[in-house]
């Protein structure tokens, strides 16, 4: 982010995290857990630990009460090295303002303490195979029984659902079918519940979040799991995208300003022609362009997020920064592989990682056309 637009306790903070992520976590610990798949229990317990992984929840439950931009400034630098790894904190610190904003007492007692302290994640289901782009077509069916309700579906793209301990903020159908936008709920469903199974999907980015196909079977869970009223899920979900829009934006920029700092550092160092690659007017018009466009995304991202802070509708400006953010992130990850050149396909470069993050950054949260759509609709079109 621009430094001559952050505060000084802003500045201080991102210091923090910035020498927390270079001796705690490392870009190679990112790596592997690219390489493997895996899940990094172990960086996310240490978030845990350092009391971040709440920076948006009330000190009442333990929280650090922080500002949207301290959280962004967060994610930047535990995204800076793999938008991946980043989403592994994100994606429950955003879902968990859902219980935040309208959670009932009872759900914010049982969960929010639980959740900082690390005993709880959560992640975000909307996905179905039927239902992409076109969220209202969610199918998922929600049946009354009593006190239960009766689930029964697909989900498709689940983001970190099968990491232990996993609550899933599910959107589910409780009012009748081919209800569009009416009859839509949030609710909380354990990824441990009988009647739930899920397969990872080998994709070509997130590995190390994992996504999932979820398979719902009469699961029943309480009533009490709906999150606001039954019927709230349509708004409920604008809210969440939101929020989850501006923290992935926030990380696509971060890696790509990477994207950018790895590509300038390798043109300086290789030699060919018997000079510095650096030296070639047209490496260095490509990476000033790279740099043009981070920057250009940066203050999208920055202009969204104060707009969010001041709690001015910000639809358009959060769909310019995501858009924007994403797609220069898949440009100039793909850019800087040209500059590498052979070296770009190896995984020790990170380069090729970046460039797969990009190419899944223009289709989750909202596929770039959708983000073109909400633009254009926003400016009355
Ligand atoms: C790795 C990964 C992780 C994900 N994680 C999650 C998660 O944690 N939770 C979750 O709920 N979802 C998640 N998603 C799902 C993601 O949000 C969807 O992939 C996305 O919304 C697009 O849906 P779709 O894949 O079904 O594509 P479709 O909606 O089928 O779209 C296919 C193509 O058609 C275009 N298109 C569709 N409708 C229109 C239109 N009206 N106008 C113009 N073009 C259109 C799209 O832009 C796209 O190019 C994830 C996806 C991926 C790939």
């Amino acid at each position: 982010m621009d430094d001559a637009l952050l505060s000084p306790d802003h500045l201080a903070w991102r210091e923090v995290v910035r020498d927390f992520v270079a001796r705690e976590i490392s870009r190679e610990y990112v790596r592997v857990c690219d390489e493997a798949r895996e899940y990094p229990y172990e960086a996310y317990d240490k978030v845990v630990r350092a009391g971040w992984l709440g920076t948006l929840v009330p000190e009442a439950f333990g929280g650090a009460d922080f500002d949207l931009l301290a959280y962004l400034l967060m994610l930047w630098e535990l995204g800076r090295f793999g938008v991946d790894f980043g989403t592994v904190f994100a994606i429950p610190a955003f879902c968990v303002m859902n219980i935040v904003r309208h959670g009932t007492p009872e759900q914010q007692d049982r969960y929010l303490r639980a959740f900082v302290e690390g005993r709880v994640r959560f992640s975000i289901s909307i996905t179905e195979p039927e239902a992409g782009s076109d969220v209202a077509a969610v199918s998922t069916q929600a049946t009354l029984d009593g006190e239960e309700y009766v689930l029964n579906g697909n989900k498709l793209y689940a983001s970190a659902a099968h990491a232990k301990d996993n609550v899933i903020c599910m959107l589910v159908r409780t009012g009748p079918a081919g209800g569009r936008h009416q009859g839509l709920s949030l609710i909380l469903v354990p990824n441990d519940v009988p009647g739930l199974s899920m397969n990872r999907l080998p994709t070509v980015a997130r590995r190390a979040t994992g996504t999932n196909q979820i398979y719902l079977q009469d699961v029943r869970v309480p009533v009490a799991n709906v999150i606001g009223s039954a019927g709230d899920g349509w708004q409920l979900i604008q809210e969440h995208l939101e929020l989850e829009r501006i923290s992935v934006a926030t990380l696509y920029a971060a890696n790509a300003q990477q994207a950018v700092a790895d590509a300038a550092a390798f043109a300086k160092e290789r030699v060919q022609f018997g000079k510095p690659i650096s030296s070639f007017q047209v490496i260095k018009h490509t990476l000033a362009q790279m740099q043009t466009d981070v920057d250009a995304a940066t203050a999208l991202v920055q202009r969204a997020a104060t707009r969010m802070a001041a709690g001015v509708p910000s639809a358009k400006e959060v769909s310019m920064a995501k858009l924007f953010a994403s797609e220069t992130l898949y440009k100039v990850a793909g850019e800087g592989m040209q500059i590498l050149g052979g070296a770009a396909q190896l995984p020790e470069m990170d380069m090729e990682r970046y460039w797969r993050e990009g190419r899944q950054a223009t289709m989750g949260a909202g596929s770039s056309q959708i983000h073109r759509s909400i633009i254009a609709r926003e400016m009355g079109l």
